[in-house]
This record gives structure tokens, C-alpha cells and sequence, in this order.
């Protein structure tokens, strides 16, 4: 049996970094950035006013001030502002040189060209300051992250019209099993829909992989091999046929081939292949649907971050608002939901078995109960990881 950080380790030195691309900023959301995004200029570019009102000399106090023009988004005011004078100012427009403070409309009042001020202004007040967010030739977004929405917007205030990210790796994706239906179809006697080749499907699709799904094979060890070979990827991974039995296809099929088969010391999940078939790094996941979601996030995830140049995760930690079982000598991973406060709770009563698909559907993360852990407790802390690793 071999422990799981072992065998993580093991599945992450079979890959390499992908080649880096160039893609417009607008297709750029859910991509791994390569390079750093650098702002060019100051954000925000210049002093501009955070309220409308009137951008005017503070040591004026509360003196009437002559309103001497108008400062718009998108059209400054190109004058100076001198003692005693005033510009009418919109929100986000440049300071016109000369003014050190703007008064906000409800603390002013306008009539015949004069505006005077409630109360005396503060230097600088209602004015943000060229470069206060990030100064020209700042990292505004560092390599290795994933591009969110706030990204994106962090990248194109930059004026990063394109960006330069990881390719997106390419996995072929291949279900198991005499026992499979074609998805949709009518059921035969003994029948099950495959969940397993959609499940990954999704999850490659959720972190920015581009998932190629082969047609399902039954537990034959030639029409394994066929659907795998030649298959163009950066990643194989099959599902079901994994383990012991008379009829695991993938060991009987891949055994002999570049694959090792290994207990790995995990719940659910335990019976996993690992290695490198037709010179393409190959990971051989048991077929419970569980135990995918699970190998899935702790095995292949780890994998598409090396291949993308995607930095580590923090790790996150919860309550446990009730306790559970854990099995011993394996690391244990329970499907939880979020309460509140921090609190989490497993996600249906059937603990973490692996063929509990439907109850998946009810959860938000897993806890992560190491395998020297044999019961949860009430109050407990627990490790998260997310359903998608
Ligand atoms: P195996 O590892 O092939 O022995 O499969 C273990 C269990 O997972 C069996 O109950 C299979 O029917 C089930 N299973 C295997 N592949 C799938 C799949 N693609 N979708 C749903 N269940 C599956
Ligand atoms: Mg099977």
C-alpha cells in the first residue's frame, strides 16, 4: 500500500510544463497566466476627483471661490486653478493643476459663477492619487494564477490587450465496463448510465483542460488497447477495471504496458494505476464514481497544475459541526456542505463510500481526515479540499 503523497508525487513527476500562447484578453478568463501583467501607467493614471463637485485650492478655506470651468470624465480642464478660484468636477475627472482638494455638491453651493463651501476643505480631500492602486511597472497579476473576471479587469486597467498563458492541456478520457449504457439510452438487464466519463468531462472542462472523450469500452483488454492507441494527449486517464478482480480490464490491458497498479492508502480510491502508455503519461482511476471525483482532485489535478505552471493552492480548514467514522490507515475523504461560521457537516449519511454518486451531488468540498485519524469529533478542525482539487 502506498501512501498518497507518495503516489501524488508519483503522478506529478510524469508530467511537464506545456508551451505558453498569446490570447486576447476577452478569451483569456480560466486560463493559467505565464507571464506577469505589469501596469504600463500609474493606476489610477492621474489625480482624479472620487465625488462630483469642485476641485479648488484648500488654503482658500471657507472664501468664496469664481467657478472658472468644468473637469469631465474624458474632458480634464486645461487650465490652472489659482487662489480664489474653483472647477466645476465630475467623478473620475482629472484635478486641474493648482487644485489640492475637491468639495463634494452637497457641501457647496453655486449661484452667479461663485461657489462657496460649507466648511473649510482638508488637503486632498475627495481626491484619488495617481498610482495609490499600483504604480507603472507594477505586477498587478502574477504568473501561475488562474484568470478570474477581477483578473481580467486588474489586466485590461494595465492595458494588457492580450495575455500570455499555458495551452490548455488535452486529456482523453476512457470509461470501462461490459456493464455501461450509452448515456440517455434505454438500460438492459444489469445496465448502468456511465457518470464517470461526464464527471470528468466537467471537471477538465471546470479547471481549463480540454477533455477528449472516447467511446466507452466494455472488459476487453484488445478493445482497451485499441481506443488508446495513437490517441494525442497530454493525459490519458480511464476509469473502472483497476483493481484485483478476474475482470479488470485496464490491468489486464495496460498491466504489461508502461501502467503500475498500486493500492494507494485512500478512501475512497484505493485501487489506482499510474505510469506512461504509448509515451503519453497515463492515470488509471478505479470505476465507483466517488473514488473519481476523489482521484480526480487529489491525483490528476496536481497533474494539470504542473502541465499549466499553476501555483499550489492554500489549504483551507473548516469545523466540524458533527462527527463521523474515518477508516484506519487510510486518508479519508468526506463529502462535507458548507454551514455557517466555518462550520461543515458531512453531506449525506452514507459517510465517504465510493458509490454514492447521487449524494456527491450534495456536497461542496471534502474534509480530508489523515489515515492515523480514526473518528472526527464534534469541534474538530478539519482540511478541505475542493471537489475539483
Ligand atoms: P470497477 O472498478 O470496474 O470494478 O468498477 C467499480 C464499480 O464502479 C462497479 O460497481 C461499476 O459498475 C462502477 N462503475 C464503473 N465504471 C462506471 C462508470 N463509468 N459510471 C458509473 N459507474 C461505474
Ligand atoms: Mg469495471
Amino acid at each position: 500500500v502506498r501512501d498518497v503523497d507518495s503516489h501524488v508525487a508519483a503522478a506529478t513527476s510524469l508530467v511537464t510544463r506545456l508551451p505558453t500562447e498569446r490570447v486576447p484578453l476577452a478569451s483569456a478568463v480560466g486560463r493559467v497566466l505565464a507571464a506577469d501583467v505589469v501596469t504600463t501607467g500609474d493606476l489610477p493614471a492621474f489625480d482624479n476627483s472620487s465625488m462630483d463637485g469642485f476641485a479648488l485650492r484648500a488654503s482658500d478655506g471657507v472664501a468664496e471661490r469664481a467657478v472658472i470651468g468644468e473637469s469631465a470624465a474624458g474632458r480634464p480642464f486645461d487650465g490652472t486653478v489659482v487662489h480664489g478660484q474653483a472647477v466645476r468636477i465630475m467623478t473620475g475627472a482629472p484635478v486641474p493643476a493648482g487644485a489640492d482638494a475637491v468639495v463634494p455638491l452637497e457641501d457647496a453651493h453655486e449661484a452667479a459663477g461663485v461657489v462657496t463651501v460649507a466648511a473649510a476643505p482638508a488637503h486632498g480631500a475627495f481626491i484619488r492619487r495617481a498610482g495609490s492602486d499600483a504604480q507603472a511597472g507594477a505586477v498587478v497579476v502574477e504568473a501561475g494564477v488562474v484568470l478570474t473576471p477581477a483578473r481580467v479587469g486588474a489586466a485590461a486597467a494595465a492595458g494588457a490587450g492580450a495575455v500570455e498563458v499555458s495551452r490548455r492541456p488535452v486529456v482523453a478520457v476512457l470509461s470501462t465496463g461490459d456493464e455501461l449504457a450509452v448515456l440517455g439510452g434505454a438500460l438492459g438487464p444489469g445496465q448502468i448510465h456511465d457518470a464517470n466519463a461526464p464527471l470528468l468531462a466537467a471537471a477538465l472542462e471546470a479547471v481549463g483542460a480540454i477533455p477528449m472523450v472516447l467511446p466507452h469500452v466494455g472488459d476487453d483488454p484488445t478493445a482497451m488497447l485499441d481506443a488508446l492507441t495513437g490517441v494525442e494527449a497530454d493525459l490519458i486517464v480511464t476509469t473502472g477495471g483497476a483493481s484485483v478482480g478476474a475482470h479488470d480490464v485496464a490491468k489486464a490491458a495496460l498491466a504489461s504496458r508502461g501502467v503500475e497498479f498500486v493500492n494507494v492508502a485512500m478512501q475512497p480510491g484505493k485501487p489506482q494505476g499510474l505510469g506512461v502508455f504509448g509515451g503519453t503519461p497515463t492515470v488509471c482511476l478505479p470505476g465507483n464514481p466517488v473514488s473519481v471525483a476523489v482521484s480526480f482532485a487529489v491525483i490528476v489535478r496536481p497533474m494539470l497544475r504542473v502541465l499549466t505552471g499553476q501555483a499550489e493552492p492554500l489549504e483551507r480548514r473548516a469545523i466540524a459541526a458533527r462527527g463521523w467514522g474515518a477508516p484506519p490507515q487510510r486518508r479519508q475523504y468526506q463529502p462535507i456542505r458548507w454551514l455557517n461560521d466555518g462550520l461543515v457537516a458531512p453531506s449525506a449519511a452514507g459517510g465517504s463510500q465510493s458509490h454514492l454518486i447521487a449524494s456527491l451531488a450534495a456536497a461542496d468540498a471534502f474534509a480530508v481526515v489523515d489515515a492515523d485519524v480514526d473518528e472526527v469529533r464534534e469541534g474538530d478542525t478539519v482540511a478541505l479540499m475542493e471537489l475539483l482539487g
